[in-house]
């Protein structure tokens, strides 16, 4: 076994998910010694089988869609629209072929030296091997990301999880979908819009646990609408092949069969393997790296940051906090405002693509009850139908919610269900994170006509 020379590198990033990739590059672009290891492609979950290849095939549900919409607005097809699965996983796999290229450009452009391999810790903190070379570095961070999570059951075996929904041969006519998360509502919304029978099923009486409550009964009624067959209270008791079909016994005593079945039942911290242990890094119950408000784990040198750590599972989170650790250790003398601090994990914005799409910031009315007092929040709601589908013939409503601390006026929520939600509430993100109150909103003119003009034209809080 070869030993290169100690401290090798100022910053070993073991990872090439968005995570790491933004700070290994960002650290090399500040003069550090930079390496980084990753066994699979470049650009980690988001690029290869996550936001990226899923929001693709989003659009590609959208189509369907705006087809059947068209015939409102005076357009005719003179032949029904077909759909090639075929053409739109090759498609797919060409554009992620060139933004894996971008992320290496990305970090052979200032120098990292990237290793391709898997990497573990070996005898200490600062010690790492990669196909059998060892290399030392001053510090490490870990953003080795995260992977699909499926519950022990008898047939196991058959269920997909969300890697393998992108390439999937052929398309399932039929397909049963478990989870009522974001990966499973999404995915269900994208196959019932690309032409698949769908049937999501969560084990709770609602789907997206921990959004607000309104906006969960909202979506889920608008996903049946467009043909999702959502059943609640329900898990999948096993699986059995039947020829060319798979059954499902459902816990409820029915049977159900599909052509596939995904299991979207959470993800879980890649910390196996790491050799962790001889770094003496500590985990927390789940798996996941321990870490402090500045991402150190339990030994100080080493840093974990993004879905390998405890925090939120959110490509931009990971970004963020990337830039607070380079910072931290590779300070730029040129930033007027100094070190990066946390992000404020309160006023993280975030969208669910399903159909239509969902979209959120701050708190929910349950939690902002809780944090500031159960009288000391004012809700405002509207409920209607936008202007588009007046001519499109579909029924789809958008749904609007804002919640306001009384004392301060601030608005600590804010949660949409409709089109293009993700891309009016990164706006609205803005502003509530400079702690916009509502009678900024008010102040506010709106853009007409638009769905998003409602966020500042809410005038009557909702009674009840
Ligand atoms: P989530 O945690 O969002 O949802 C998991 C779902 O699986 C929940 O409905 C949960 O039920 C259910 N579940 C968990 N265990 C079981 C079980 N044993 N049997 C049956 N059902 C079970 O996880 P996802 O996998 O959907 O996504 C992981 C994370 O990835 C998300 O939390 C999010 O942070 C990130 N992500 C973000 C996206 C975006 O930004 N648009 C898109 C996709 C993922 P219950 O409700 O009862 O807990």
């Amino acid at each position: 076994m070869r030993t290169s020379s100690p401290n090798d590198f100022d910053l070993f990033v073991i990872g090439g998910g968005s995570g790491g990739v933004r700070a290994a590059r960002m650290a090399a672009a500040r003069g550090a010694r930079v390496a980084l290891a990753e066994s699979g492609a470049l650009g980690g979950t988001c690029v290869n089988v996550g936001c990226i290849p899923k929001k693709l095939y989003s659009y590609a549900a959208g189509y369907a869609e705006a087809f059947e919409e068209a015939e409102g607005y005076g357009w005719h097809l003179a032949e029904a629209p077909t759909f090639n699965w075929r053409h739109l996983k090759a498609q797919r796999a060409k554009e992620i072929g060139r933004l894996n290229e971008v992320y290496l450009n990305l970090l052979n452009g200032p120098g990292v030296r990237v290793l391709r391999g898997h990497a573990r810790f070996v005898d200490n903190a600062h010690t790492i091997e990669v196909n059998g070379e060892r290399h030392t570095a001053q510090h490490v961070i870990v953003a080795t990301g995260g992977r699909p999570f499926v519950p022990e059951f008898p047939g196991r075996e058959h269920a997909l999880v969300s890697d393998a929904m992108f390439d999937l041969e052929p398309f399932p006519k039929r397909l049963v979908v478990a989870g009522g998360g974001y990966i499973a509502c999404e995915f269900a919304s994208i196959f019932n819009g690309l032409g698949a029978q769908v049937t999501q099923l969560q084990r709770r009486a609602h789907v997206l646990t921990g959004f607000d409550e309104d906006l969960r009964h909202f979506v889920a009624a608008e996903m049946v609408k467009t043909g999702v067959d959502i059943r609640f209270n329900v898990q999948v008791s096993s699986i059995r092949r039947d020829g060319a079909e798979l059954v499902l016994m459902l816990d409820r005593g029915q049977d159900l069969r599909a052509d596939a079945v995904l299991f979207a039942t959470g993800r879980v911290p890649n910390t196996e393997g790491l050799g962790l242990d001889a770094a003496g890094v500590q985990l927390d119950e789940k798996g996941a790296i321990r870490v402090d408000a500045q991402y150190r784990s339990s030994v100080p040198t080493v840093y974990a940051l993004g879905d390998v750590s405890t925090r939120l599972q959110l490509t931009p989170v990971a970004l963020a906090e990337a830039m607070v650790v380079v910072d931290a250790l590779f300070p730029d003398p040129k930033r007027r405002a100094g070190p990066r601090q946390p992000p404020d994990y309160d006023f993280v914005p975030t969208a669910v693509f399903t159909h239509p799409n969902i979209a959120t910031c701050g708190y929910t009315e349950r939690a902002a009850r809780v944090r500031f007092g159960d009288d000391k929040i004012t809700v405002y709601c509207t409920e209607f139908k936008s202007l588009r589908h007046t001519l499109s013939g579909r029924s789809e409503r958008t749904f609007m919610k804002l919640l306001v601390e009384n004392d301060s006026d601030r608005v600590v929520g804010l949660h949409m269900v409709g089109a293009d939600a993700g891309e009016i509430v990164q706006g609205f993100a803005v502003a509530m994170q400079a702690g916009a109150t509502k009678a900024h909103f008010d102040r506010t003119i709106g853009i007409h006509p638009t769905s998003a003009e409602e966020f500042v034209t809410m005038r009557e809080p909702s009674v009840g």
